[in-house]
């Protein structure tokens, strides 16, 4: 939807000097947020904190919401639809309306670990066995700019862990054992060749 929309670029004052890495990132108009497929390199990227929570980003949130809904994922994180910001949505039985928002978040990992298999909405048709923490305590900030701190286990850590590592440009295929990725070889060729 709205294809031509999508390639539309902000235009600032400063686009005349040569784009860095750390530059802010561009503020597209939240309804043309599409999911982007590995191997995009906004997926292997470190996103940014969120600076402030303004309308923009509450639209954001909701168009993420809405796509983690409508492809069936149970959760969903910025740089997924090109935004480079630490910014994540979740929801175990995959519904928009019961999704929760955390910006900024941190991790704490307990100890024990446990493996389960994943998949991700960024790598179409490939799941692999990750290894995870069990219990994690997760604390970042809400859609109100509060701070909230949740306690999390099984598959809502599992979630959390997910959605987080995305934020640091980590994708599944990191955490897998090297044989499960040559075994999944010609899937990611058939990615990287999509045009
Ligand atoms: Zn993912």
């Amino acid at each position: 939807m709205a294809r031509e929309k999508a390639n539309k670029r902000h235009t600032r004052k400063e686009a005349s000097v040569p784009q860095l890495k750390a530059a802010a990132p561009a503020r597209p108009d939240p309804a043309t947020l599409e999911i982007v497929i590995w191997p995009d390199p906004v997926l292997t990227r470190r996103a940014e904190d969120v600076g402030t929570i303004d309308s923009w980003l509450l639209q954001v949130v909701e168009r993420m919401k809405q796509l983690m809904e409508s492809h069936e994922g149970v959760g969903l994180a910025a740089p997924q639809v090109g935004l480079s910001l630490r910014l994540f949505v979740m929801a175990e039985k995959a519904k928009a309306d019961q999704a929760v928002a955390v910006i900024n978040p941190v991790l704490e990992l307990d100890s024990q670990t446990e493996e389960a298999e994943e998949g991700c909405l960024s790598l179409p048709g490939i799941r692999g066995k990750v290894m995870r923490a069990k219990t994690i305590t997760l604390t970042g900030y809400d859609l109100k700019g509060d701070p909230i701190s949740m306690p999390l286990e099984g598959f809502p850590a599992r979630i959390a862990q997910h959605e987080n590592d995305h934020l640091d440009g980590v994708l599944i295929l990191s955490r897998m054992p090297p044989s499960a990725r040559i075994a999944l070889g010609k899937k990611l060729r058939e990615l990287r060749t999509r045009s």
